[in-house]
């Protein structure tokens, strides 16, 4: 069956955006909202009260994520839409908070046109997702859901500035030893709209993607050592230089990522040089290795070269190299008949697409423990985030809206 058109109203998402965006709102377009804060309070009492102004039954759940709840008429499991509320300090107005707008958007259009659902739809605002207050608290919210959280983990995961996020948790009313009551069994699809956060649909000239994985990540930390000289006494050719090593190392790696093509991405993004100093054949290089392919035996083709790559530059050169592997996330693919159903509905709704991997993390990675899951993405203007530049415009978040409101309708009417 094709699905309906959908009317989705452009004012009344750019007001929400924007009202949303005030909490934590930093100089003209920034926002600096992290979990538990006095602006994250703000923030997610509003979308309660977004939610309540909808005719949806609100939910708060014990780590603080928020639920708007859209009653179906039978007893099956939801359909759950959402995106995390917390923020970059600072990031813009749209990471995350668009995803959590958008499903509060969604349920609300398809609650106003079509009616009481079949199934049981939920739009939620998702705690905390960006590690910007507690640099390992590895997607809190949407965790927290899947029922992965201990309460003792709570003391374990401490802030920037020191304080655990029990006592964040307490000082905002929620008690650690519920966490466990969060968890939820009775969601069995989940469909997350996000800003690209990259430059890709922006390239393409289209609004919206369908998110097909979500890429597969590696970091390594590798150390290069080397003999430690003097700058003038040392002739070249007998030189064990691990800075010459590293730089032979880098480009390599880099350069096999570019020849392995989209959406293949390699980074040195850390390099430590000791001793240091201008006069000084180094001691030792110590780099950073992040790698990463949305495709699983793509993924480890990739690593496999990098790793011989290494090797066989530090043997020619008489360098010892050792590195260990930091993080290890596999590829998260989207469900593929959700993703035929978002392709299929975003033709209907006229929403011109394409589909592709995100190379950035996100909640519906968590939620994939639980529900079968995919993404849709909105153009960012210049691929920016991360930033208070970070832009979508409110036509192509439109467009991403009613290919959400029309897979919602697909899997829920
Ligand atoms: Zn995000």
């Amino acid at each position: 069956m094709a699905s309906p058109f959908i009317e989705i109203d452009p004012a009344f998402v750019e007001k929400t955006v924007l009202e949303l965006a005030a909490f934590g709102a930093v100089g003209e377009t920034g926002v600096s909202r992290t979990v538990y804060s006095p602006e994250w309070i703000g923030a997610t009492d509003y979308y309660a009260g977004a939610c309540a102004a909808a005719g949806l039954e609100v939910h708060r759940d014990a780590v603080g994520n928020v639920w708007g709840r859209l009653r179906g008429t039978t007893g099956e499991k939801s359909v759950a839409s959402g995106s995390h509320i917390d923020s970059q300090t600072p990031g813009g107005r749209y990471d995350g908070a668009l995803g959590a707008v958008a499903a509060l958007v969604a349920v609300k259009a398809l609650k106003e046109q079509f009616g009481q659902p079949k199934r049981t739809i939920e739009a939620v605002a998702f705690c905390e997702e960006e590690s910007s207050r507690f640099p390992n608290a590895n997607y809190w919210g949407s965790r927290a859901v899947t029922g992965r959280i201990a309460p003792q983990d709570s003391e374990r995961v401490i802030a920037f500035s020191g304080e655990t996020i029990a006592t964040a948790m307490r000082e905002v009313g929620l008690d650690p030893g519920r966490i466990p009551e969060a968890r939820r069994d009775d969601i069995s699809d989940f469909v997350e709209l996000h800003i690209e956060q990259g430059p890709i649909l922006e390239q393409a000239g289209l609004p919206v993607a369908i998110v097909d994985a979500i890429t597969g990540i590696r970091h390594y930390r590798g150390v290069i050592k080397g003999v430690q000289n003097h700058a003038g006494a040392f002739p070249m050719d007998i030189r064990h230089d691990p800075l010459a090593g590293f730089a032979e190392i880098a480009s390599g790696l880099i350069n096999t990522a570019h020849r392995v093509g989209r959406p293949a991405v390699t980074t040195v993004g850390r390099v430590v040089v000791e001793p240091n100093f201008p006069g000084i054949i180094p001691a030792q290089v110590e780099f950073t290795i992040d790698a990463r392919h949305p495709d699983p035996q793509a993924r480890r083709h990739l690593y496999a070269m990098h790793e011989d790559l290494m090797q066989e530059v530090a043997k020619r050169r008489g360098l010892d190299i050792d590195w260990n592997v930091m993080i290890d996330h596999e590829p998260s693919p989207s469900d593929p008949a959700i993703v035929s159903t978002l392709q299929r509905v975003a033709g209907e709704q006229g929403v011109p697409f394409m589909t592709m991997a995100s190379g950035a993390g996100h909640d519906s990675q968590q939620m994939a423990a639980i529900a079968k899951v995919a993404m849709i993405f909105v153009r960012s203007k210049d691929g920016r985030s991360h930033t208070p530049d970070e832009f979508s415009s409110v036509e192509d978040i439109v467009a991403g809206i009613r290919v959400l409101a029309a897979g919602l309708h697909a899997l829920a009417y």
